[in-house]
């Protein structure tokens, strides 16, 4: 399982932070895409690499059928990103 842009391929680390328009900053991906401030739910994510909105969950690419919730509850099935 590993998360990355469904049109360049481009693999957001941890340290990655995107921005609701609350003006809370955080990384999408640990919380698929809801912002725990304002539980906004972004459908579309945006790639800083590409500048192309995605669909979230075509961010996540599984090497299983997995479903986002799924690793949401588990995220350590991603290999390169240490569960916090
Ligand atoms: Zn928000
Ligand atoms: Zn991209």
């Amino acid at each position: 399982m590993y998360v990355a842009c469904p049109k360049c391929d481009w693999r957001p680390e941890p340290v990655h932070r995107w921005e609701c328009t609350c003006g809370y900053v955080w990384n999408t991906f640990e919380t698929g895409g809801v912002c725990p401030v304002c539980a906004c739910r972004w459908e579309e994510t945006l790639c800083p690499e590409c500048g192309c909105w995605s669909d979230h969950e075509d961010w996540y690419h599984f090497p299983y059928d997995l479903t986002v919730a799924e690793y949401l509850a588990n995220p350590s099935l991603i290999k390169h990103w240490p569960a916090a």
